[in-house]
C-alpha cells in the first residue's frame, strides 16, 4: 500500500475531506491531536477498528479511545452520563482529558477490548476536528505509532512506524503536549489511570478527590489486574536502553556523569537527557538538554521525539528523574515505561565510590 502524506498547515479541506472519505469506507487515516498523533478508523465500524490492531501490531486485550467532534457526541456512547463528568466536559473539553464510563450499545467490543466501559474523548487540534467531523462517526484512535514504540509528535515518527501499512498521513506539524492524553475512569471513584496534561491537581480543582491507579509509576505485580488494560504492556521503548537517576539536581547529575564514563569504558556510546538546571554539569559529555524541571510540560513536549531520534543513535540514555508533581507525573510514567523501570538511586549510587 501506498502511503500518501498531506500538509494539513496548507491543504487542511482537501486533506481533512479525503481522510474522512477514508475513514467511512473502514480504512485508516493517521492525524494529528494536541497529544500525539492518533492512528483513526470508523469507531461504530468493528472491523475497520480490527485493521488498528493489525496495522500497530496492539495486543487485542488493550481498548481503544473514541474520539468526538461535538460534546453532545457523549451521549450515544455512554450508557448514561454521569452528574461528575459534566463540570469535567465543561471545564477540560475539547482537550486531553479521556473519561471512561458505563459502554451504549452501538460501541463495538472491538475498541473496548471486551470490555464494558468506554473512553472518550473531544480532541482541541483544528484538524483532528474537522476529520472527526466530516467522517460523521466518532473515530477510534490510538497513538499512531507500532505497538511498543515511542509515540509519535510529528508526521515523519508516523510515516516511520507506518509507511505502506496504511492509506494517508495528515501532516499538521508538531504536536503541543506531546504526551497522550490524562485518562480518568468515572466508574467508582473517579481514578486516573493514566497521567497528562490535564493533571490531578488541576481535576481535584473541579471535582475533589481524584485517585491515582498504582501502576502509573510502578510495574503491575503479577497478580494485580490491570486497571487501564495498556498500562500493563511495555511501551514507549527506544531502540537504546533507558535507565533513570533518581535523586536531588545535584546528585543526579554526578551520579550520570560517573555511570557515563562507566558505560563508556565499557564500549558503549552514552547520551545523557539533561535538563535547564543541570546541563552545564555535562560539559564535555554528549548531553541533550530536553527541556526546565520547573516546568515539566516542556519535558512532556520533547520527551518521545528525544526517544526516537536519540535513541536511534546510541547504545545507552541516561536520564533525570524528576519529581512526580502536576505533568511532572506523566513525564515520571512515560520515561519509567521507556526504560522497563530500570532505575538507580542517585544518593545510595554515590556513596559506594
Ligand atoms: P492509546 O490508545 O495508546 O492512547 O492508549 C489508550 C489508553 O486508554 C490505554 O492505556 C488503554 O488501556 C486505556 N483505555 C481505553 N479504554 C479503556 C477502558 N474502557 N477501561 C480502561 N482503560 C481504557
Ligand atoms: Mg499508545
Amino acid at each position: 500500500m501506498k502511503t500518501v502524506m498531506i500538509s494539513t498547515v496548507t491543504q487542511e479541506e482537501a486533506g481533512t475531506t479525503l481522510g474522512a472519505g477514508l475513514i467511512r469506507n473502514g480504512e485508516l487515516v493517521a492525524f494529528p491531536t494536541e497529544t500525539v498523533y492518533g492512528l483513526g478508523a470508523n469507531g461504530l465500524d468493528g472491523e475497520a477498528v480490527n485493521r488498528i490492531f493489525e496495522a500497530k501490531g496492539r495486543p487485542n486485550d488493550n481498548p481503544l479511545i473514541l474520539h468526538i467532534a461535538r460534546k453532545s457526541d457523549l451521549k450515544k456512547l455512554w450508557a448514561h452520563v454521569p452528574e461528575r463528568a459534566f463540570p469535567l466536559i465543561e471545564t477540560f473539553w475539547p482537550g486531553p482529558l479521556t473519561l471512561i464510563f458505563h459502554k451504549s450499545d452501538i460501541v463495538p467490543y472491538e475498541v473496548t477490548a471486551g470490555l464494558e466501559t468506554v473512553a472518550v474523548r473531544m480532541p482541541s487540534d483544528r484538524t483532528a476536528r474537522a476529520l472527526i467531523r466530516k467522517a460523521g462517526v466518532p473515530i477510534a484512535a490510538p497513538s499512531a505509532n507500532r505497538s511498543g514504540r515511542p509515540s509519535p509528535t510529528n508526521a515523519q515518527h508516523v510515516f516511520a512506524d507506518m509507511d505502506g501499512l496504511i492509506p494517508l498521513i495528515l501532516d499538521g506539524g508538531d504536536c503541543r503536549y506531546g504526551v497522550e492524553s490524562t485518562v480518568l475512569s468515572l466508574v467508582g471513584e473517579p481514578t486516573v489511570l493514566r497521567p497528562g496534561a490535564v493533571t490531578r491537581e488541576m481535576l481535584e480543582t473541579v471535582i475533589g478527590p481524584v485517585k491515582l491507579a498504582p501502576s502509573i509509576l510502578k510495574p503491575l505485580g503479577e497478580r494485580e489486574k490491570a486497571a487501564s488494560p495498556g498500562m500493563k504492556y511495555k511501551h514507549y521503548a527506544p531502540d537504546a536502553e533507558v535507565i533513570v537517576v533518581d535523586g536531588s539536581p545535584e546528585e543526579t547529575a554526578k551520579c550520570i556523569v560517573s555511570l557515563y564514563y562507566d558505560y563508556l569504558e565499557q564500549g558503549k556510546t552514552v547520551e545523557v537527557l539533561s535538563t535547564k538546571q543541570t546541563h552545564f554539569r555535562y560539559r564535555g559529555l554528549n548531553a541533550t538538554e530536553i527541556g526546565d524541571r520547573v516546568h515539566p510540560e516542556t519535558l512532556c513536549a520533547n520527551l518521545f521525539r528525544e526517544l526516537r531520534e536519540i535513541g536511534s543513535a546510541c547504545d545507552l540514555i541516561l536520564a533525570e528523574g524528576i519529581d512526580t508533581n502536576e505533568e511532572g507525573l506523566a513525564y515520571m510514567n512515560r520515561l519509567l515505561r521507556a526504560a522497563g523501570f530500570h532505575r538507580i538511586d542517585a544518593s545510595r549510587e554515590n556513596s559506594k565510590k
